[in-house]
């Protein structure tokens, strides 16, 4: 008899799954969600719409979600770049949205570029599609983890691929992408679906211009959102993008039918009516990051450290920082002090998510504690 083992496809066999520790301790900053919970007015208005919507529940969903995508391109729009509802595409988290670009731009045969270290789900999701994952890399002159425009260019245009991931703001390094390098990669893939994952664009520092502005004419560029991040709604799962309507229209034909049920269709289009509310907690998250990066440096300076902590500049909702002699060792350390942060894998660095200002202190001074000794 076949075991199960053997049954999987083989380009699956050995490989591991997304698992970022879902541990119930006192500080959670590992998964870039926000700490703050959903405002209670929220909660009032959602629990209203759904006990409007529940005795419907016997019928499917509206599978265009109508409503929902004119109120994203809505607030889209706010940003001063005109978006249309037929622009818009939303699903199950921008995860989702991923799998439906790659399911109709991928696939077998095909190939997704992408520069890492960036979003890990990008080349998971890419091989569940059959599509071959080819890396790029980060790393210049200038920074361990900086991309130019002609590097990147070059790398397209070296590989030819169908799919290409930009991730800007860049998860794990933190850091957004000048547009030139958007630019220099869609001119130098012809023949490539250009993507650009903005799930921390509300957190970008001033005069970091969104890939939203060069939309216009590039019917192969495509800008990717989420509301699990800065609308503090990562449990609603709803992620969406904005294209030429022509690329929603290639994903009609791989979505399942009534994908996104009505409660989430309902709990974002609430969410969407508090936007002001529910973004009101940006700046504070911001002023979280920048306090983390402004300490790190210092930590450890009056015991007269060797080494210090270098944490990476960050236009997202969490920060990386290197110095570590093992990061594992550290991030270990921290958990047991109740302080649960992101080991992402590159030697010597870790990943902390901008909390509440006590979850913050909480980070700052159980990493106080172990350096020096930790450099
Ligand atoms: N893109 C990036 C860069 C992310 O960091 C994440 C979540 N960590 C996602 C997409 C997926 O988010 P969601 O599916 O919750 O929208």
């Amino acid at each position: 008899m076949t075991g199960v083992a053997d049954l999987l496809r083989a380009d699956l066999r050995g490989r591991t799954a997304y698992g970022a520790p879902q541990l119930d301790v006192p500080v959670r900053l590992n998964t870039n969600e926000s700490s703050y919970s959903v405002p209670q007015e929220v909660v009032d208005d959602v629990a209203a719409a759904m006990a409007k919507a529940v005795p419907d529940l016997n019928r499917y969903p509206d599978r265009e979600a109508t409503d929902l995508r004119t109120a994203l391109a809505a607030y889209l729009s706010r940003s001063g770049t005109a978006v249309t509802p037929e622009q818009v595409w939303a699903a199950n988290g921008s995860n989702e949205v991923i799998l439906h670009l790659l399911q109709a731009f991928g696939g077998p045969g095909r190939t997704a570029l992408g520069f890492t270290p960036a979003y890990s789900m990008h080349p998971i999701i890419t091989r569940t599609t059959g599509t071959a994952w080819v890396d790029g890399h980060r790393g210049e002159a200038s920074g361990p983890f900086d991309l130019s425009a002609g590097r990147a260019a070059r790398t397209v245009e070296e590989h030819r691929p169908d799919v290409v991931f930009l991730c800007s703001p860049n998860n794990p390094t933190g850091t957004a992408l000048g547009l030139d390098v958007v630019l220099a990669v869609h001119d130098a893939a012809p023949d490539a679906l250009v993507v650009v994952d903005e799930a921390y664009a509300e957190f970008a520092r001033p005069g970091t211009p969104s890939a939203l502005t060069l939309l216009e004419g590039r019917e192969r560029l495509v800008v990717t959102r989420t509301m699990s991040k800065a609308f503090a709604l990562a449990g609603g799962r709803l992620g969406y993008l904005a294209a030429d309507p022509q690329v929603a229209d290639a994903l009609r034909l791989v979505r399942m039918p009534y994908h996104l049920s009505t409660p989430s269709q309902v709990v974002a289009l609430v969410a969407l009516r508090h936007t002001d509310l529910l973004l009101g907690t940006v700046e504070a998250i911001k002023a979280q990051r920048d306090r983390i990066v402004d300490t790190l440096p210092r930590l450890g300076a009056e015991a007269g450290a060797r080494g210090r902590l270098e944490p990476v500049p960050s236009d997202a909702n969490f920060v990386l920082f290197g110095g570590l002699a093992d990061a594992h060792v550290t991030w270990q350390a921290l958990l047991d002090r109740g302080v649960l942060i992101r080991d992402v894998g590159i030697p010597h660095y870790l990943r902390v998510t901008a909390g509440t200002p006590e979850e913050t202190t909480a980070f700052l001074d159980a990493l106080a504690e172990l350096v020096p000794a930790h450099l």
